[in-house]
């Protein structure tokens, strides 16, 4: 490493080169998935495209393993050194381009803050839906390899309807840039697509150009409360069916309430078994009429409560309720997992069903929040016993497979918007046949024959043949 680290310090200028002497370089082992660390033996905080550029030519010439790394928020340990090597780190590249209201395009570095852009172009009377509830923190780069979702997912779809365009700095010495800066556009294989999601594994993105609309004219914002989860899942149903598209249509159940109430004050009346905030937009007049069809249908689907916000205050105090749900129950319990499944619509309550019932089956208990109107559901198993002890570690992963697999049999998949990363790799054959994960093996060799970028991540080691 020595050579590397020399060479990263020409490069980059050596303040912009973190060793194992700088007491900063733990962060860079860590990320939200609370797996880890795993040390790496440097990182590199690039500030250009041409240090990218610089970082990947020195891993391919030397051999080093090198992992993409945006803000560290990824819930799957995608951006943790798990071979060690090189950490490239883009939080540096904070630059945001261009805001172009005519073409209604933002051009940016991949290390912008998601929620600096989205403040940036509402200034101009624009908008930039996807709204991770991390926004305050991850960055677009990040966003663009994991796919992001967000509350507002239901209405206005995930991140990768934003990702126009891209540059990409490559293991094979090439920066390439590809997508478009039109609203449409064919020409070509569909090289956005391919390299959204992909995880920090095919190439390190150095720019992207975003698609934005104009921003809504008026939103409101309210909370209703139901005696049962199954109950709030059925809201859910019945509203989608009477033809609303709320931009939000947000799910929580009794433990995710209880752990906000324990920690914080909240809006939500004590003994509330689950909650839905849901958030509408459109202009002034017709959302008082929406209102109004919304609070029958939701008074028809049994709710008990329904909390309108009258102002931008209260609308806050709604949104914390269900933004502090993920830092509650870490605190409330001494190991969480936090799984991400996504089932179709119509087999939520199903699903809320089989979840009610793994939480009968095992000694865990099962918080449960999320995107419903998407049927992104977060689970969180909540476990109080030693994580390393066998017996608990076993039951752990038992209840994760059959999680797993009551979403698969509901026809749904893995990960709804955290991505597969280290955590979920080694469950991808239950959702994948050996012929996909076969090809997209194949995929991934050809964008980094050596396996130096982000080696490890999202598909699992081919299996063993029986005679070897
Ligand atoms: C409290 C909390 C709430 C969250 N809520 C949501 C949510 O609502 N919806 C959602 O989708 N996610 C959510 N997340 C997960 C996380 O914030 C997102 O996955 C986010 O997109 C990660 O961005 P990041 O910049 O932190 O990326 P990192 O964690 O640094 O990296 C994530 C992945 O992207 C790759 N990567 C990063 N930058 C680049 C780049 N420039 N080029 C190539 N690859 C790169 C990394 O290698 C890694 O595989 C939440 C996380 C937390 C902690």
């Amino acid at each position: 490493m020595p050579d590397v680290i020399e060479r990263l310090r020409q490069a980059l200028g050596s303040k912009a080169v973190l060793t194992r002497d700088d007491e900063s370089l733990e962060d860079y082992g860590r990320d939200e998935s609370g797996l880890g660390p795993f040390p790496a033996d440097c990182a590199a905080l690039c500030s250009s495209a041409e240090e990218v550029d610089a970082v990947l030519a020195i891993a391919l010439e030397t051999n080093t393993p090198v992992t993409p790394r945006g803000a560290g928020s990824g819930k799957v340990g995608g951006a943790l050194p798990t071979r060690g090597g090189i950490v490239l780190s883009t939080e540096a590249m904070q630059k945001i381009i261009e805001i172009d209201p005519d073409d209604l395009v933002a051009v940016v570095q991949p290390g912008v803050i998601t929620g600096d852009l989205q403040t940036a172009v509402e200034e101009l009377n624009l908008f930039y839906p996807p709204d991770p509830a991390s926004l305050e923190y991850c960055s677009l780069g990040g966003n663009a390899a994991a796919n992001a979702g967000g509350p507002r997912a239901f209405k206005y779809g995930v991140t990768r309807e934003y990702v126009l365009g891209m540059e990409v700095s490559l293991m094979s010495q090439e920066r390439l840039r590809f997508g478009r800066r039109t609203s449409k556009g064919v020409t070509g294989y569909d090289m956005v697509a391919g390299f959204v999601g992909s995880e920090g594994t095919f190439g390190v993105t150095t720019e992207l150009t975003l698609k934005l609309l104009p921003k809504p004219p008026a939103v409101q914002t309210l909370l209703a409360v139901f005696p049962s989860l199954s109950a709030a899942g059925g809201a859910i149903s019945a509203l989608i069916k009477d033809g609303f598209r709320p931009r939000t249509m947000e799910l929580m159940d009794k433990v995710a309430i209880d752990a906000v109430r324990q920690a914080h004050t909240s809006p939500i009346p004590k003994g509330s078994y689950a909650a839905t905030l849901i958030e509408i937009d459109g202009d002034e007049e017709g959302l008082d009429e929406a209102l109004i069809r919304l609070g029958m249908t939701l008074d028809e689907s049994g709710a008990s409560d329904v909390l309108v916000a009258q102002n931008e205050a209260e609308r806050r105090r709604l949104w914390q309720c269900r933004r502090l749900i993920s830092p509650t129950l870490t605190e409330a319990c001494r190991h969480k997992v936090s799984e991400d499944i996504c089932v179709p619509r119509g087999a939520m309550i199903e699903m809320i069903r089989r979840i009610e019932a793994l939480e009968n089956t095992y000694p865990f208990t099962i918080g449960c929040y999320g995107h419903a109107g998407d049927g992104n559901l977060h689970v969180n198993i909540m476990c109080d016993d030693d994580p390393a002890d066998p017996t608990v570690k076993a039951q752990i992963d038992a209840c994760v497979r059959e999680l797993f697999q009551h979403t698969i049999d509901l026809r749904g998949t893995l990960s709804g918007e955290h991505g597969i990363g280290l955590c979920k790799r080694d469950y991808m054959p239950m959702e994948q046949g050996p012929a996909l994960l076969e090809w997209q093996r194949r995929w991934k060799a050809m964008w980094d024959p050596r396996d130096l970028l982000n080696p490890g991540k999202v598909l699992p080691a081919r299996p063993r043949a029986c005679h070897e």
